[in-house]
């Protein structure tokens, strides 16, 4: 890699004004027709000069809200953002942002489209191609410049993406789940070279703000972790890191606060029975979890070593799942009562006991049980069809009727997960070509 040249940057802060300051930020989304969601509540950030900061928290606890408005692509409901000292109210200057996959212009080279946010700025032809070569040679693509993105793979478009943001020379650069879409080697092969760079100060910038819901990601990369709870996003805990770099995952250090972490984030997340996703009723919003993933998650904690219950750190890494699928999947566990958070435990009640020993069929009528006592929605839904003559009804009568209570993703989420868990539990028929749902009866039966 050359070296870049625009060094000099780091350093240059008037040695007052904070790189970043975020104070009392609130912000609304409206949800629905009537009300609104609290997505941020109250929340200040300081950050200096030469910090790698992560926003860390679960999906839909405000993070990326957090970075637009950081970014000033999107003001805060109430509360003052400033970058430098100067109060952003629009899309500030001296920022650049990475995002989890990165749009590239197929049409255009590597070069060129590196080239890209230069044009934007007038910068004349021959400082751009001389400014873009130099990005790309410091993020590893030298001998690229010329190939177009469909030639690349994942992780080198990852890194275009990383050398278009820091053609531009930012002071300050935001990543938004830059690794997340990456597999694990290419991710983790992408975040030592990142650290190295900014370790050995080549990059021309003066601190990094990061989104991640991954802890150990957190741990490894940041020099200071917000840890976000979720309905409404807080931040919880500010948690300096303060080991020595390059760290080692499987350093005693790293692990304890690792695991302090993992406490901390599920700690919050359990106290409430009720109430565990946003909205209450039919309008609880509900994580795609597949009932697969939850059989296993259930098969494994009745298993040795853990025999019904066990630390969360521990079963992320025996059951090979990511923190916030293994949140979404053990939150789904307590809301149908088979299983209970506390204290970063997740412990199998009586019913999910009985469901790790049962067959096939004893387990999809205790499924089945659960599924309309403890998910309002699918009993709404059985409802419903039990009150037509043809018991079927299309399932945009549904979609429809939740979009009044939730954002449309959510709905469209929420819906698919309940109608896959009820046809797992052979409580409804859905047939994905008509858009049909129906009670799961023989026609015959339904019909006469
Ligand atoms: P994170 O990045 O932590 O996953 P987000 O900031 O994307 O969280 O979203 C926080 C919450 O705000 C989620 O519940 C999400 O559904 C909601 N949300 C995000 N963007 C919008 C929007 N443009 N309109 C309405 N709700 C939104
Ligand atoms: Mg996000």
């Amino acid at each position: 890699m050359g070296v870049y040249p625009v060094t000099a940057i780091r350093g240059n802060a008037n040695g007052r004004d904070p790189l970043v300051s975020v104070s009392h930020v609130r912000h609304f989304y409206k949800r629905g027709a009537s009300s609104n969601l609290l997505v941020l509540d109250d929340v200040d950030l300081t950050m200096h000069d030469n910090e790698i900061v992560a926003l860390l928290g679960r999906s839909g606890s405000g993070k990326s809200t957090l970075l637009r408005i950081v970014s000033g692509l999107m003001p805060p409901t109430s509360g003052e953002v400033t970058i430098d000292g100067q109060k952003v109210g629009g899309p500030a200057d001296g920022l650049a942002m990475v995002f989890q996959t990165f749009a590239l212009f197929p049409w255009l080279t590597v070069q060129e489209n590196v080239e890209l946010g230069l044009e934007a700025q007038g910068v004349p032809a021959d400082e751009r191609s001389k400014r873009a070569l130099a990005a790309i040679d410091l993020i590893g693509l030298d001998g690229f410049e010329n190939a177009y993105p469909k030639e690349l793979s994942g992780g080198m478009r990852q890194r275009v993406g990383l050398a278009r943001a820091l053609v531009v020379n930012p002071k300050l650069l935001l990543m938004d789940e830059p690794f997340s879409a990456l597999d694990v080697l290419t991710a983790e092969t992408l975040r030592t070279d990142l650290l190295d760079l900014w370790c050995e100060g080549r990059m021309p910038i003066r601190g990094i703000l990061m989104v991640t819901h991954n802890i150990e990601e957190a741990v490894l990369l940041s020099d200071r972790i917000l840890v976000f709870s979720s309905n409404p996003g807080r931040v919880i805990a500010e948690i300096k890191v303060n080991l020595p770099q390059p760290r080692n995952r499987v350093d005693p250090a790293f692990r304890a606060l690792v695991d302090d972490i993992y406490a901390r984030m599920t700690a919050r997340a359990a106290p409430a029975r009720e109430g565990l996703f946003p909205g209450t009723g039919i309008s609880m919003s509900l994580p795609h979890v597949s009932t697969n993933t939850l059989a296993g998650l259930v098969e494994t904690l009745a298993e040795p070593p853990f025999d019904g219950r066990a630390d969360l750190p521990l079963l992320a890494e025996r059951v090979q799942m990511e923190v916030d699928e293994l949140f979404h999947a053990a939150e789904t566990l307590q809301l149908l009562r088979f299983a209970e958070l506390a204290e970063g435990d997740l412990q199998l009640t009586e019913a999910g006991r009985r469901f790790a020993q049962a067959g096939t069929d004893e387990r999809k009528a205790l499924f089945a049980q659960h599924l309309v006592t403890y998910v309002p929605l699918a009993a709404h839904i059985k409802h419903i069809l039990e009150e037509r003559p043809s018991r079927r009804a299309s399932i945009i009568r549904f979609q429809d009727e939740l979009e009044d209570k939730m954002p449309e993703e959510d709905a469209e989420t929420t819906l698919h997960t309940v109608i896959n868990w009820a046809r797992y539990a052979e409580v409804l028929v859905f047939d994905g070509e008509t858009g049909m749902v129906g009670l799961d009866t023989p026609p015959s039966a339904a019909q006469e």
